[in-house]
Order: C-alpha cells, then sequence, then structure tokens
C-alpha cells in the first residue's frame, strides 16, 4: 500500500536502531539474539499483521533437524561434509531454543520426542557423521509394521504449537523493551529507515525477514525466493493410535505427529499440484485435502473425522537452504530467510548468525559458506 495525498499530512516518523521487518520465527530470533548481544539496543519489529502470522504460527510444530532424506539429498548434492555441518546446526538450533526460550516461558507446553524417517525397504544411511539410529521393523509402533520396513530415528526434538512459541518469544523481547508495530506493511527501504503507508522508520540497520513475502516486497527476490503453498488437515482418530514420534514419509512427500486428545496432524502431497500450490495467498484445495485423507485411509488404515484445514506460505530457495546474509541497499539491511519448510528447526541459531553478522562478530553465515545468495535492492 502507499500514503494517498489525503494521508500524506500525516505521515508520522519514529526512530529505533534497528528495524526488523516480518515478526515470524526469523525475525523474533534475530532480535532475540540481537538484544542477548547488545542489551541496550532499540529495536523496532513491524509486521503487515501481527507476530507469527505468517507460516511460524501455522506449522506443523516439529522443532526438528529434518528427515534422513533431506540430509541424504543434501550429501549428494552438497557434499557429506557440508551435510554434516548442517545436521549440526540444526542440532544446536534445537539445543539452545530448548534452553533459552523452551525451558524459559512458564506455562509453554512441548514434549521432548524424536523424528522418524519411515521406509517401505530398508536403506542405506544418510550419511557418515549424521546421528540418525536405524529402527527395525518390528520396534516400530504396531500399527505401522506392516506398511514399514523400518525408519532413521533422530532426537532429542520438540512438540510445539508453534502459536505458543511466537507468544512466549514475543514476551521476552517485549520484557526487553522491544517495540512491535502490527498491522504495519513495509513497502520501502530508502536511506533513513523503511517506509510504511503512513510512517517514516528511521533505523540505522535493516533486516527483511519476510519468507514467501519477500517477492512482493521486492523483485530483486522474485529470483531468490518462490512462495510455495503448504496444507495442512488435522483429524479425530476414532481409535487410540500410539506413535509418539514426529513422523516422515518421503516416498509419499507426507509428514505427520499426533496431538492430545487423539488428534492427528498430517501436512504434505505438496507435490500432486505443483503448479497448484505456487503463490504467496493462503487457501485449501479439494486436490491436496483429498489426498491427504487418502493417505491416513489407505496407508495408515486409520478412521477419522476431520477437525479442521488450513494452509500457510513458505519460502522455497532453489537449493532449498536458507541465506542469511548482507544486502546490498540505500542503507545498512540484512535478509533472513528461504527456509523451505525448516524454518522452526533452522531459525533460531540463523537468527543468532544474521545478530552476529550485523554486530560484525561473523564475517559470514554457514549458509553463505554452502552457497553464497547476492541481493541487490
Ligand atoms: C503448513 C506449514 C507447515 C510447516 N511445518 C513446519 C514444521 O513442522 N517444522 C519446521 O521447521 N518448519 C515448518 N514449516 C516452515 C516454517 O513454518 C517456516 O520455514 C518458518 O515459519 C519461516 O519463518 P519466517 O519468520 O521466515 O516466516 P513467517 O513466519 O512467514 O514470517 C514472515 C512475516 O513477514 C510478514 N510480512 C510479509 N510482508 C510484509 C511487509 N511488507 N511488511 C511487514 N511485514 C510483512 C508476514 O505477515 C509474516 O508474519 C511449515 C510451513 C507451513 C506453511
Amino acid at each position: 500500500m502507499t500514503a494517498s495525498f489525503w494521508s500524506k499530512n500525516f505521515i508520522k516518523f519514529h526512530d529505533t536502531d534497528v528495524i526488523i521487518v516480518g515478526a515470524g520465527f526469523a525475525g523474533l530470533s534475530t532480535a532475540f539474539w540481537l538484544t542477548h548481544f547488545q542489551p541496550g539496543l532499540r529495536i523496532t519489529i513491524l509486521d503487515r499483521l501481527s507476530p507469527g502470522a505468517g507460516a511460524s504460527g501455522r506449522n506443523a510444530g516439529f522443532l526438528t533437524k529434518g528427515s534422513s532424506a533431506f540430509y541424504k539429498s543434501l550429501s549428494s548434492k552438497w557434499g557429506t561434509q557440508e551435510a554434516r555441518e548442517l545436521f549440526e546446526f540444526a542440532e544446536s538450533s534445537l539445543k539452545e531454543t530448548h534452553e533459552h526460550i523452551l525451558t524459559k516461558s512458564s506455562g509453554l507446553d512441548f514434549e521432548v520426542t524424536r523424528s522418524l524417517t519411515l521406509l517401505e525397504c530398508e536403506d542405506v544411511p544418510p550419511g557418515v557423521g549424521l546421528d540418525f539410529k536405524w529402527v527395525k521393523q518390528g520396534e516400530l509402533p504396531f500399527k505401522l509394521q506392516k506398511k514399514y520396513a523400518g525408519g532413521y530415528q533422530s532426537g532429542p526434538e520438540y512438540k510445539i504449537n508453534p502459536r505458543e512459541l511466537l507468544a512466549h518469544l514475543e514476551q521476552i523481547l517485549l520484557k526487553r523493551k522491544v517495540r512491535f508495530q502490527n498491522n504495519l506493511s513495509a513497502y520501502r527501504l530508502v536511506s533513513e529507515g523503511v517506509l510504511t503507508e503512513d510512517c517514516l522508520i528511521r533505523g540505522k540497520q535493516v533486516v527483511l525477514a519476510l519468507n514467501g513475502y519477500f517477492p512482493q516486497f521486492h523483485p530483486a527476490f522474485k529470483k531468490i525466493v518462490t512462495p510455495r503453498r503448504a496444507q495442512m488437515l488435522a483429524v479425530q482418530l476414532d481409535e487410540p493410535l500410539d506413535c509418539p514420534d514426529l513422523y516422515y514419509h518421503p516416498d509419499e512427500r507426507v509428514y505427520w505427529r499426533m496431538l492430545k486428545g487423539n488428534i492427528l496432524l498430517i501436512g504434505g502431497k505438496r507435490l500432486v499440484d505443483t503448479e497448484g500450490e505456487m503463490g504467496d495467498f493462503e487457501k485449501v484445495t479439494p486436490i491436496i485435502q483429498d489426498a491427504l485423507e487418502e493417505f491416513l485411509h489407505s496407508n495408515l488404515k486409520l478412521k477419522f473425522q476431520v477437525v479442521h484445514r488450513w494452509s500457510g506460505i513458505m519460502g522455497f530457495t532453489e537449493e532449498e537452504l536458507p541465506f542469511v546474509t548482507k544486502a546490498s541497499a540505500p542503507l545498512d539491511a540484512f535478509a533472513i530467510g528461504g527456509f523451505s519448510g525448516h524454518g522452526m528447526g533452522l531459525g533460531f541459531r540463523s537468527g543468532k548468525e544474521m545478530a552476529q553478522l550485523m554486530i560484525g562478530e561473523l564475517q559470514e553465515s554457514l549458509f553463505t559458506k554452502i552457497k553464497s545468495v547476492k541481493i541487490d535492492i
């Protein structure tokens, strides 16, 4: 949106040190670490809606390193060393999320668990130095033994309610005097700061954390980020299902978990409608939702009633790896995003690296090392 002639006179000014655009997990994690390293820093976070309104508050709540299939493909594309470094990065991201948010917030409900990548036939291990344990068929939950030959397990990982996680992180930041400006869209960077429809926020540094909305903000991101929809389905099962882990089934491109009250949450099947799932607007479609239901019926042989359907927007990069980097812009600007479906697992440590880059403690992030991205805004 732009400011009309009529509202021009009402343009407000506001001064701060750092402006973070986008109040998702990436933006809030960056603010967490900036205020951790430099407690006196003045930070304003603006969001066109509110904290957690984007993918960060709509995901499946897998706080995980990712499936063994993800690391296997990473190893074959970038090399085992890079896959191992990313695994360690994700591991430390989870550890720090646990230490600094999960255990620090009273009333935040989370569960320590593991993830299990289910396979219909035994496969070679995902890579040297990656801490995945093969779970044999007979050790799987009874209901899964008919379908699967076993799976690669990794942990500790966490089951969370992502909306709650974001709310607790927001509370931590409010206590650190971070200023939140909700319902305010940034539409341009200028040398003094960020312009919104009726406000110039003046700041020395700007961080863009816009996920799937990067290309909407500036065309420079069109070749870097592709917005893709991801849909979710929640069902109430007719019979109890004892499946305590976070499950991936890479061949069927689905992931699922149990919630309290015998509710199962499932997401994925994006590839049955690749074209239809491109774009940055949310909706649920019969083609994806039917595919998710069909998976539960025919693969897991479950009977259920549908409780809820929803979607969110992810920001994909070509390599499905994020960027945490400086941008060339009219002022000191940075960008963090492109998590491609792994933002909750990788986000907290990525926010730390973003903060370290900004204060000069780090010259490049792990992701710049694996694949550098040039951003000219
Ligand atoms: C359905 C679904 C399931 C998923 N499941 C998982 C999972 O289980 N585990 C996992 O690790 N990852 C999962 N992901 C991916 C994960 O949610 C994302 O990678 C992560 O949330 C990205 O965080 P972010 O802060 O970059 O983006 P977002 O949370 O999308 O934040 C971007 C913010 O920018 C704001 N914004 C956009 N444009 C503007 C503007 N011009 N001005 C101001 N504000 C603006 C938006 O309102 C939004 O709040 C899932 C994603 C989806 C959609």
